[in-house]
């Protein structure tokens, strides 16, 4: 690999370590040449399925766009950068692992619901308010009343 400094080719690792739940490798390396040293990531390369919108038009998986909605449903919410690549990874193999070529992309707002109830249920409301656009303020409080209870269950089970 080149150095981005210097460009010269001979770049040595010295060190690797497994991020994202060992999805990806981080490698720190060191040039031979100017000794500067940078971080790289690699990760396997799956095809990811292409989305169907409701209207049945087709769309390309986009990363991005899956990170920032997200992001957007975190805003100011105490969960890590780390936590959220993982669940953005977890999102992406359970979309790898059904094999299909297309998905609806209904099915990737469900793993996002799945994976943000998992790290913060502000942010799970947050986003499945958007996303399921709840009929009216009695849903929406079934759907709080739901979560409370099963973290009310989640403490006991804890004690
Ligand atoms: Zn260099």
């Amino acid at each position: 690999m080149h150095c981005p400094f210097c460009n010269a080719n001979d770049t040595k690792v010295i060190d690797s370590r497994l991020v994202s739940d060992g999805v990806q490798v981080r490698r720190r390396r060191e040039c031979l040449a100017c000794h500067e040293r940078f971080t790289t990531f690699e990760a396997a390369e799956l095809l990811m399925p292409r989305l169907i919108k409701q209207d049945g038009s087709r769309q390309p998986f986009d990363e991005q766009k899956l990170r920032a909605g997200m992001q957007r449903a975190l805003e100011k919410r105490p969960v890590s950068i780390e936590d959220i690549e993982v669940s953005i990874a977890q999102i992406k193999h359970a979309l790898q692992v059904m094999g299909e070529r297309e998905v609806a992309s209904s099915v990737v707002g469900s793993l996002v619901m799945e994976q943000l109830s998992k790290l913060d249920q502000v942010a799970y409301v947050r986003f499945a308010s958007v996303y399921r656009s709840f009929q009216d303020i009695s849903e929406f409080q079934e759907e709080i009343n739901r979560l409370q209870k099963s973290s009310q269950q989640k403490r006991e089970q804890e004690k």
